[in-house]
């Protein structure tokens, strides 16, 4: 599906137990209710997002590789990151549905002049990035320094362009860093759900479209300003998504998270986040 340039790839799917999709309790609470919970949400996308742009085209997160259709592909990336990844949640990939089997679709020069950008680094932002050989990613610094919860077997072999953030730079979130020389693409920190996470946000014909990555989890949580049990830093997260809430009231947005079954129609149908 393509719209203003975009296109979202859903690589795959990933059920989360609700606690870690809800926040509830302080928070050795609220991690002890994810360990034991065996409630599990419905099917939710995994989603990379491709922006085309002249200066080069832009893929937001990498989405899920193929491994997942190779038996014990999670224990080879670490036992324990296997064990956390199996507590917390199932992912399902069918054959065609990782993101080196659908970019070429869309995108016939498949990985050449691509550039990637990264969230953050969990296995489900990162896992395709075995199937973009070529590609510049880009990484802020500090969450490449200090990954949490990243699997660190997988990302041993990439060599990324490491960003730090201008402090000059966006008025509301304090911060930015431009992807583009255009200046339409930035990054912005959106610290909580991993100590250094960002967001992108895309400017294009008088909208801003958010690439939230786990921010938030859906766009329900941005205007309830529900937090998710699986934010590492729930004060933090709070304040990201206020930050993120102000920027929606004071420009027309498309909220965009990873992993909103929702994002694909309001991608479509340009939806606005209500003011
Ligand atoms: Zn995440």
């Amino acid at each position: 599906m393509r719209n203003h340039g975009i296109s979202l790839i859903c690589t795959g799917l990933v059920r989360v137990k609700k606690p870690f999709m809800t926040r509830q309790g302080g928070p050795i609470t609220s991690r002890l209710r994810i360990l034991t919970s065996q409630d599990f949400t419905p099917d939710l996308p995994i989603f990379a997002w491709l922006i085309a742009h002249p200066e080069g085209d832009i893929l937001v997160d990498s989405g899920m590789s193929g491994g997942l259709l190779r038996a014990g592909y999670l224990d080879s990336l670490g036992r324990f990151d296997a064990w956390l990844s199996r507590r917390l949640c199932t992912f399902a990939l069918k054959p065609g549905e990782q993101i080196g089997k659908q970019l070429p679709l869309i995108r016939p020069s498949g990985t050449r002049g691509l550039r990637v950008v990264m969230t953050h680094l969990h296995i489900d932002h990162v896992d395709g990035l075995s199937e973009l050989a070529g590609c510049e990613i880009l990484v802020n610094e500090a969450e490449w320094a200090h990954p949490s919860g990243a699997p660190k077997a997988l990302l041993a072999p990439f060599k990324p362009k490491r960003f730090a953030f201008d402090r000059n730079g966006d008025a509301i979130f304090g911060q930015s860093y431009p992807i583009t020389r255009a200046g339409d693409v930035i990054a912005v920190p959106t610290p909580g759900h991993t100590p250094h996470h960002c967001s992108i946000i895309l400017r294009r014909g008088g909208v801003s479209y958010i690439f939230a990555g786990d921010a938030v989890y859906n766009q329900g949580q941005l205007l309830a300003g529900e937090l998710a049990g699986a934010h590492m830093d729930a004060r933090r997260a709070a304040d990201s998504i206020e930050r993120l809430r102000a920027f929606t009231r004071n420009n027309p947005a498309v909220l965009l998270p990873s992993h909103d079954p929702d994002a694909a129609r309001r991608l479509a149908e340009n939806e606005i986040v209500p003011r």
